[in-house]
């Protein structure tokens, strides 16, 4: 029997500039591009409807005729990955299953698992780095360790950075049926159906670089959330690697250095969360980890519904549970609010973001909201309380956003404010001071 590579994508669903499917297509054995649909994932979401599920269906099998068209064979699976690897090693011989680096506290320790379990067969496991320009140790202070400030860690990271951190693989060109496997007795890929999760489709922008006008733009435009493209929107593509960072950072590199800042931004959050696995669901500070939040049940409620009657926070929080995106800037409000003005965990507001954003990850969304909380390792200070009324003023003052998304908006159906903005604040100061102080 011929001797396979497997390239199992996971982050990546992309053909072209992938470094893990680059080096498979050149390890000289044929190779079968492989997806999993992690059942230890899929089955602790909250609904069989989910737009991200339905959107990794469509670009798996947009991968997989893409596959074929080129001569070779592409495998889905769904299942649990041990299991997957235990009858793909039994049917065939695999040589080494290649893929990307996943940062993730799950992927991380699965991934050592199955390195293992390979091992044991006599097939390797090759992961490379390719979400992120800098990872792990790569980036680190003089004293050796992760920088907590920002600034220290963009500067760093800007003086790292070469040309061929940003080069693109050529695995797009390498997909050639001489690299490629085809193979016989495939087992057929599952259907939505077959896993039973129901199509629900949601809005994604075509998994293409945003328009060159746009970028220029950017520094001035990203902050309103009100006007049409205000921002690049390609947060969801970067989460499922239908483009590759480097592509995106290349062209903010030459076009606009605010725009490389904030994907600096990502790489330091998946680089925070690979160090400090324990901060998805624990502050980072000790300091802050004893708040006696409010957790206000009905509170919540209105909150996740957008019925706070802060027209910023409402705006955003209807976006977000009618199209699965929010704003950068309304996210701010949203989660500020959440957890300053009603006093409730960052954990809840964590999970429900998690549950609804199409771009959800797991190191942008822990690392945003530590921010926010002021529990993080890189936080906003615990007693900073933005105001909501400044920030319509500032960001939306003629409304446009808050109209989009609350049409009853002025008029006596749009509720009055949930908590009084002062009040809030000194009561949010007040406790976080009490938890820091004590725990001091
Ligand atoms: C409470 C909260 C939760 C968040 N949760 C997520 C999340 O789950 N997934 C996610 O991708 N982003 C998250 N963000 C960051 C940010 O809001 C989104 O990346 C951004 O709004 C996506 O829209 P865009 O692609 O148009 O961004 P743009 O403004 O066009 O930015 C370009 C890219 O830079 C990166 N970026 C921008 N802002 C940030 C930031 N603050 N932190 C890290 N990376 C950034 C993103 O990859 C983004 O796609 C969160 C922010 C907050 C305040």
């Amino acid at each position: 029997m011929e001797r396979i590579v497997l390239f199992w994508h996971r982050r990546d669903l992309r053909q072209h500039d992938n470094a893990g499917l680059a080096a498979a297509l050149q390890s000289g054995y044929p190779v079968v591009p492989l997806f999993i649909y992690d059942r230890e994932i899929l089955d602790l979401l909250p609904s069989r409807r989910d737009a991200r599920v339905t959107y990794i269906y469509d670009e798996v099998e947009r991968l997989a005729r893409q596959t074929e068209q080129a001569g070779g064979t592409f495998l889905a699976f769904y299942g649990k990955p041990t299991e997957v690897f235990a009858q793909l090693t039994q049917q065939y011989e695999v040589a080494a299953v290649y893929t990307n680096e996943d940062y993730e506290p799950y992927a991380t320790v699965r991934d050592s698992s199955i390195a293992e379990q390979l091992r044991a067969v006599g097939a390797d496991f090759k992961a490379y780095k390719d979400q992120v320009i800098f990872a792990k140790n790569e980036i680190l202070s003089k004293s050796g360790t992760p920088p907590k400030v920002f600034g220290a860690y963009s500067k760093a990271w800007l003086a790292a950075l070469r040309d061929e951190h940003l080069a693109p693989y050529p695995s797009r060109e390498l997909f050639t049926s001489a690299n490629l496997a085809e193979l016989t007795d495939a087992t057929p890929r599952p259907t939505l159906e077959q896993m039973s999760f129901v199509r629900y489709e949601q809005l994604i922008p075509a998994a293409e670089l945003p328009a060159e006008e746009l970028v220029r733009n950017y520094h001035q435009t990203r902050d309103k959330p009100g006007l049409v493209n205000s921002s690049t929107r390609r947060s969801v593509h970067l989460r499922f690697g239908t483009l590759s960072v480097r592509e995106l950072m290349r062209q903010a590199r030459e076009l606009n250095p605010k725009l490389l800042n904030e994907l600096i931004w990502r790489d330091f959050f998946m680089m925070l969360l690979w160090h400090y696995p324990f901060t998805a669901t624990e502050s980072y500070d000790p300091r802050l980890r004893q708040v006696p939040y409010r957790n206000n049940e009905a509170e919540f409620q209105a909150w996740c519904e957008g019925r706070t009657g802060y027209p910023l926070v409402d705006a955003g929080m209807r976006e977000l549970n009618q199209t699965g995106y929010m704003p950068n800037r309304a996210r701010i409000a949203a989660a500020g609010f959440l957890v300053k003005h009603l006093l409730i965990d960052w954990r809840w507001g964590d999970r429900y973001f998690a549950d609804k954003l199409l771009d959800y990850d797991m190191a942008q969304n822990v690392g945003n909201w530590q921010w926010m909380a002021g529990t993080g390792a890189v936080a906003a200070p615990w007693f900073r309380v933005y105001s909501p009324q400044s920030q319509q003023e500032q960001y939306d003052a003629s409304f446009a956003y808050v109209w989009q998304w609350i049409p009853e908006f002025g008029t006596c159906e749009y509720p009055k404010p949930i908590v009084d903005h002062k009040f809030a604040r000194e009561r949010a100061i007040a406790t976080f001071r009490a938890s820091y102080q004590g725990a001091g």
